[in-house]
Order: C-alpha cells, then structure tokens, then sequence
C-alpha cells in the first residue's frame, strides 16, 4: 500500500523492503493438483517450512492469498535477536523454567540458521549487538531483571554503562553477535531455492476451506482446489476456525519509519523496554528504522497518523538532520502463554498444522516453528520443541486470558453503541477520513479515499464487531480479532476469509 501522510507529504505508507524488494515470479495455479505438503501464507513462516519439506523431497505447494511477504514480514523491522525485550521474562513468568529454556534454545537455532543460510545463498547479513534499554527508573528495574532472566537461561549478556545512544538512558544490557537483514531479500532466496527442489509458489491463490476429513486433505479456494497429505497453515493469525486461535491470541499492530540519517546511527539494535517503545536499527550506508507507537488492532481514540508523525518528531529531536523516506506499520500475535502455537490443529485429523504468535519476535521464532513442523511431518527429533509442548497453563496466563476477553467485549460494546447512537444521515467524510454511522438500525462505514466514497456493513465479516477506521493506512480495523479491510472493503489481512459488505454496489 502507498499513500503519503498528510503531515509529510513525500513520505509514503510503504515499507522501505517493499520499495526495495527483488522481482519475485509466482508460480501458475494447478486446479486439482495434489501435492505432499501445501503451505498457506508466504510470509517467513511459509517459506522456511516449504523450503524444509521440499529439501527432504516432498512435493510443496505454497499458496498466498496477496504476494510474497505482503503482511508481516515485509512490513517487519527484521531484527534477529534472542535478546528480545522483556520477552525473555515475560516467557519465564507465563511458563516453568525448562520450557523457557527450551524457548531460548529454539531462539538461538532461529537465529544460527538463518545467519547459515543467509552466507550459503548470498543474501546480505549483518552481525549486531542486539541492546535493551530503558529510559526511566521503572524502565530500569525491568532491564535489570531482564538481565538476571538472560543470565539464568544461559545467554552471555553484559550490562553497559554507556548504551551509544544519543539521549540519556537508566539502564542498558547487551547480547553481543545478533543479527540484521532486508527480510524480502532472504524470502527472494527461499523462494528460489524452494524451486530449485521442485516446489511451486503460487501468489494470488486466497484459501478459504480446508476438509482434513477426506484423505488427502482437500484445500479450497478463490482458483479452485488441491490436495495434499498434509496443510500448514502459516497465515500469521490462522484463518480456520479450529481451535478458535483468533480468541487466545491479542493482535498488536505498531509502526515504523525509515530516516535518511547519514553518520549519526548508532550501531546495535536497540529496542527500549518503556512506553511508547522505541526500536532502532541500520540499514544500507545512511538509512535509520524507527518502530513503536503500538497499539491492539482497532483500539486506539486517536489518529494512527499522529503516531507516524510522532516517530518522525522523536527521531529528528533525537537524530538531527534524519529525514524520513518510508513509513509503515503491521501486527503480530500475542499468545496467551508468550510461547507460540506451533504443531497439529484441533480437529485437523492429524493432517492440518500451524505455527502462530511470535508478538514481534518473528524471525527466529518462525525458523524454530519450521524446524518444528519439520521434525513433526517428517520424523526428526526437537528436543527444545518437545519441551515447548510440555506448557502448562499458570494461574497468572488464565487471570490475563479473561481479562483479555472482557476487553475484546467491552470493544465489541463500545463499537456498536458508536455506531447506532449516531442519529444523523452518514455524510461522505474528507478525503482520507472513514466515518461509523447507520442507516436505520444497520451499522455503516463510510470512507473517501482517492475521491471516492464507499460504503460499506460497518460489521466485521469475522465475528460481528465494529470496525475502526485507521487513518495512516486508510483500512478499516477490527478491534475484537484483528481483521483489516481495505477502504472498498477488500479483505487485507487478520482471521477473516471474507471482504466487508459494500453497500454502494447492486
Ligand atoms: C511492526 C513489527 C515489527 C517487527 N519487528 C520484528 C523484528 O525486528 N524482529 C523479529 O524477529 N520479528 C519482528 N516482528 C515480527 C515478525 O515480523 C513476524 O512475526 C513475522 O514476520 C510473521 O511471519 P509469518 O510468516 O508468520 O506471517 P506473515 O508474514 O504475515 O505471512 C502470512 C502470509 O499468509 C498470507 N495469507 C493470509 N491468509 C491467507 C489465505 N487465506 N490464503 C493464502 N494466504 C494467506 C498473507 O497474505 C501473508 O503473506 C515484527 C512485527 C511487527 C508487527
């Protein structure tokens, strides 16, 4: 998606990798074809997973409703860390300490094989310190533990006096040899190499139906049918309603900007453990990414285009002379025990698997979900991965889980009383605005983008919430599950197979 920010009209809403991706071809679509393994989504997760079974000899598929890389990993910051924040903590907290070791481990063989496959195929990666760091006292007290957490899980960090940053800071640790790259220059290379072992990647292909009860599996969607042994769905948030992942897991949507900034970057990857977060990272000779500003998916009273302009005032206070190239944004999932789901679907017949939840720590949790897939389908021997299934669920993971559903219902209140409390007729709004209304006791969301007004069932197709219109990104956003829609109602990304209802249209 491309459109300028009103505040900084030269900066678009597309992510510097997508502005600079290599040309990547889809595959053509085969009805009927059967294959051993079909992978839905072609993001990281898809891809290493695909790659993994067609080195073994299977016979993938992958199928991807938009293109290469199109949702999280090409909207991603790409920083391969196992310092990852106050994640480390928050896994220990939620889990027994075996299981967050396990996690670490799962981390570092993310992290080892990706540096491996990135030197063995070309693809330009940088060694970097990964650096945690707060800003504030309270800030302080979390990076501490988060260093005692590191340290018991075996990981070598070092506290640091001075952080390198060009601000004040309370308190900061360092993981040394972490990771960087151009995230659609690594899916590029696992594209081309899932070809080279036979496997096809098809764009444009939506998967709307999975039946695991016939053998083989019968995947349905917008082009047709296949079949296949074996389905992994690597949608990000799943799109099957098995196992009802859409109401375990919170959606996390956050922003980024990339900032010509020559000689002033610094040269680690920062992330700050305080509110609102701060990520830092290079890239090339003179760009700097800034992240932060998030929020849940569709929960926000404000404009999200005030939180790019937001970054875009910090990082020239802090960094003067930065001036913006791309801005973007994307979402992640965060699961109730902040260890993801990985392996078979409920109801899936031992044929239909997932891998979902990395709450913005992707990149290596995407590897360890392939090479657990992998050692799954396959037969080989995870230790780490058989350890992560070993979860029990903590009294702390249930107290957050309900609160977590009382805060998608009293968003599902608050939208439809919104809507139907407005008494007026909905008038189409400026260019660039989305407005909720009703038209007798249907809700509406009507929106102007580019001259043109649509509007549409100010429903979510999903599970029947209120939309929220998103201003930075002109899309309207589900507050209860994550479901996004482009202004025409186009389904963009989230749990939902379906586009929204236009209204404006026989
Ligand atoms: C702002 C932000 C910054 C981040 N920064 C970092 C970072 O620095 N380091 C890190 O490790 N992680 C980071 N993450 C997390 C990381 O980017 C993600 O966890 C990771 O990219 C998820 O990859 P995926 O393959 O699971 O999902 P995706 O990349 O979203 O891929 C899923 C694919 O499935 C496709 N799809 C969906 N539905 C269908 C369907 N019905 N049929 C066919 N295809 C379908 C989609 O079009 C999409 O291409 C960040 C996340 C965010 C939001």
């Amino acid at each position: 998606m491309s459109m300028s920010i009103a505040a900084q009209p030269n900066l678009t809403m597309q992510s510097l990798w997508e502005a600079t991706k290599p040309h990547i071809e889809s595959d053509d679509f085969e009805a009927d074809a059967r294959y051993d393994e079909v992978i839905v989504g072609a993001g990281i997760t898809g891809l290493v997973t695909a790659l993994l079974f067609a080195r073994a000899g299977r016979r993938v598929a992958v199928l991807e409703a938009r293109h290469v890389g199109a949702v999280t990993t090409g909207n991603t910051t790409a920083k391969i860390s196992v310092l990852q924040a106050a994640r480390l903590q928050d896994v220990l907290d939620h889990n027994t300490k075996a299981v967050a070791q396990a996690y670490v481990e799962g981390q570092l063989e993310g992290l080892e094989w990706i540096v491996r496959y990135c030197r063995d195929h070309d693809v330009p990666v940088q060694r970097k310190d990964s650096i945690t760091y707060a800003t504030t006292f309270e800030g302080a007290k979390v990076v501490d533990r988060g260093f005692h957490v590191a340290q018991k899980l075996g990981l070598p960090v070092e506290r640091l006096e001075d952080a390198g940053l060009p601000f004040p800071t309370t308190a900061a640790i360092r993981l040394r040899d972490q990771a960087q790259f151009h995230p659609l220059e690594f899916l590029a290379a696992l594209v081309a190499d899932i070809r080279r072992h036979g496997g096809v990647v098809i764009e444009g292909v939506r998967v709307t139906k999975v039946k695991a009860s016939a053998k083989p599996v019968m995947v349905g969607s917008n082009r047709g049918e296949v079949y296949a042994d074996h389905v992994i769905v690597a949608t990000g948030m799943p799109i099957l309603d098995r196992g009802l992942y859409w109401a375990k897991e919170t959606p996390k949507r956050s922003y980024a900007v990339s900032f010509r900034a020559p000689g002033q970057r610094p040269d680690g990857m920062y992330i700050s453990v305080d509110q609102p977060t701060r990520s830092i990272r290079s890239y090339g000779d003179d760009q700097l990414i800034i992240g932060g500003n998030g929020h849940v998916v569709g929960r926000h009273e404000d404009s999200t285009t005030g939180r790019v302009e937001d970054l875009v005032t910090w990082t020239k206070e802090n960094f003067p002379g930065a001036e913006p190239t791309n801005a973007w944004s994307a979402q992640d999932y965060e699961p109730p025990h902040k260890v993801p789901f990985v392996g078979w679907m409920p109801r899936g017949r031992g044929r239909v698997f997932l891998a979902t939840g990395y709450n913005k720590w992707g990149m290596t949790n995407a590897v360890a979900a392939a090479l657990t897939l992998a050692g799954d389908i396959l037969g080989g021997h995870v230790t780490w991965a058989k350890v992560l299934r070993r979860r029990i669920t903590l009294p702390k993971t249930i107290a957050e889980g309900i609160g977590a559903n009382l805060a998608v219902a009293s968003w599902y209140a608050r939208g439809w009383w919104r809507a139907l409390a407005r008494l007026q007729p909905v008038e189409a709004p400026e260019e660039g605005q989305g407005v909720l209304g009703r038209e007798g006791l249907r809700p509406v969301a009507k929106s102007t983008v580019d001259g043109m007004t649509c509007a549409l069932s100010a429903i979510c197709p999903h599970q029947h919430a209120i939309v929220q219109w998103n201003d930075a990104e002109r899309s309207w956003d589900c507050p209860a599950h994550g479901s996004r829609f482009a202004a025409d109602g186009s389904l963009l990304e989230g749990p939902s197979i379906k586009p929204m209802k236009r209204l404006d249209v026989g």
